[in-house]
């Protein structure tokens, strides 16, 4: 009995949380839960695919085993290492054994810096080669990679989407690492030049006995060059298996949902379309129970109570779903899956004895099933499209309200007590400079013209009470030819008399 091989990289129970703290709109705190108690297991030299829908958790799991972030909960023992115990130099030294491709090549690359420098780069750093030497190291990947040596000198900008992938894996296979993840690293680019991406990366991991972890989103392609497919779902991985056994034996629901929904080369549009309807539910507020049964059609009420446990189905086929392989799940949704199959099998013989230039018409019943589900592909949209349009009203009027209200309660508080206080300090300051007056002269000002240019300051236009009570109506200085001239009378209309004034 030969014992399994030690895997290089193994992930157990790996969680990543975004705390949300506390809002304006937000009561309570809540977490994002990108990735949600995910294991995984490559041996050395494998290729383990990961796919699923976007905003799953493909990329943020990529990342948390790069530590590019860092996971909130979960081991990952990596080529012997406690991964997550590394730190500083160790780590440094370590990550060169796992390296990334990633989707953007242009991106991911230094404009500033030639292909040359950015592969050569971390050669140096790593002590893989010295400055003499650089040049011809980074001329040899080149080549292996199907660029020409010469090219070291040219800038990303010179190259087109293809090339500058190449260079990407170029540098990520500079550093001889054991691991490397690719993500999403053929999704950018057209379709020619994905297959020979796809063959680069195959025949390298034939020389350098590499392991990937391919994530995508293109199942056809993942299948392509994987040797185990792992599919996700709102951060939890819901069926692993063989490639192969995952494409004629799919247990999972979402997985069969997703493999009906690969479209079809043929004019005839055979493929039936996912019998899925809604979005993902929001990783804020994850559904109880199994997260796929919103959307599952086989759901039974014990899935919205009880998470399924991971079930093992043998020959490395496992999931989680309390109808894991109990095919069929719903009634209606095999049929239609059979006919799919069917018909993908009729074109495939067609397509093999007869020339495949010429498509057929179309049948009547194809036909009449591709109305109803563009019709429902239709209704769908419309509902999204409603859905959102009232999500961003809602948004719009509760912005507006709370604004309003924000003015008004300010308002409010304004008048009723800002401006009452401003006021009385006002007053008190008058009162003060009143008793002042009176301190000095003996006798209360006759009227505001003995108080000064001060009294305009503290009221600028109204009415004041003189400490006898009476009210003094004034009313502000104007000036005339360099003067300033201040009328006051008392409130039974005798005027006190005009009086000029030099400007203070
Ligand atoms: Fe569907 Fe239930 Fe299975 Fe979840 S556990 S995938 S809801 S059948």
């Amino acid at each position: 009995m030969t014992c399994p091989p030690t895997p290089i990289l193994e992930v157990s129970n790996l969680v990543k949380r975004y705390p949300m703290p506390k809002g304006f709109l937000r009561s309570t705190p809540a977490d994002i839960c990108a990735v949600n108690g995910v294991s995984l297991t490559i041996q050395p030299g494998e290729t383990l695919g990961l796919v699923g829908e976007s905003g799953c958790g493909k990329t943020t799991l990529g990342q948390c085993i790069l530590r590019l972030i860092e996971p909130s909960k979960g081991e990952i023992q990596f080529n012997g290492w406690d991964w997550q115990a590394l730190s500083g130099i160790e780590l440094r030294r370590a990550r060169r054994n796992m390296q990334v491709v990633f989707q953007d090549p242009f991106a991911s690359l230094n404009p500033r810096m030639t292909i040359g420098d950015s592969i050569g780069e971390a050669m140096l750093v790593h002590g893989l080669a010295d400055h003499r030497r650089v040049a011809t190291a980074v001329g040899s990947l080149l080549e292996r990679v199907g660029l020409p040596p010469s090219w070291a000198d040219r800038y990303p900008h010179e190259l087109s989407g293809g090339q500058r992938q190449r260079v990407g894996i170029a540098r990520a296979v500079a550093l001889e690492p054991k691991l490397i993840i690719c993500d999403e690293a053929v999704s950018a680019l057209d379709v020619s030049i994905q297959a020979q991406i796809l063959n680069l990366l195959i025949d390298l991991r034939r020389e350098m006995e590499l392991a990937y972890l391919f994530i995508g989103h293109n199942l056809a392609t993942v299948k392509h060059i994987s040797d185990r497919i792992a599919v996700m779902y709102l951060g939890q991985i819901v069926e692993t298996a063989p490639a192969d056994a995952l494409f004629d034996h799919p247990a999972h629901p979402y997985t069969q949902a997703l493999l009906s929904a690969i479209p079809s080369l043929s004019p005839q549009r055979s493929t039936l379309p996912a019998p899925l309807e809604g979005e993902p539910p929001s990783p804020i507020r994850q559904p109880t129970g199994c997260p796929f049964h919103p959307r599952c059609p086989a759901a039974m009420e014990i899935c919205s109570l009880t998470p399924p446990t991971r079930t093992d189905l043998g020959k490395g086929h496992s999931g989680r779903c309390h109808l894991l392989g109990q095919i069929p799940l719903n009634p209606e949704w095999p049929r239609r899956l059979a006919v799919h199959q069917q018909e993908m099998t009729n074109k495939r013989v067609q397509g093999a004895s007869q020339a495949p230039a010429r498509a057929l018409p179309p049948s009547d019943d194809a036909l009449e099933r591709e109305k109803i589900f563009e019709r429902k592909r239709l209704i769908q949209k419309s509902k999204r499209l409603r859905r959102r349009q009232s999500t961003r009203i809602r948004r719009i009027l509760i912005v507006g309200f709370v604004s309003l209200g924000i003015i008004a309660l300010w308002t409010i508080l304004n008048h009723l007590v800002f401006l009452p206080r401003q006021l009385e300090k006002q007053a008190t300051a008058l009162r003060a400079e009143i008793e002042a007056f009176h301190a000095i002269f003996k006798r209360y000002p006759r009227d505001l013209n003995e108080l000064g240019w001060r009294l305009h300051a503290i009221f600028p236009q109204g009415e004041a009470r003189d400490p006898r009570g009476r009210p003094w109506i004034y009313r502000p200085p104007e000036k005339q030819d360099g003067l300033y001239g201040l009328q006051v009378a008392e409130s039974d209309g005798i005027m006190q008399g005009d009086k000029t004034m030099e400007s203070p």
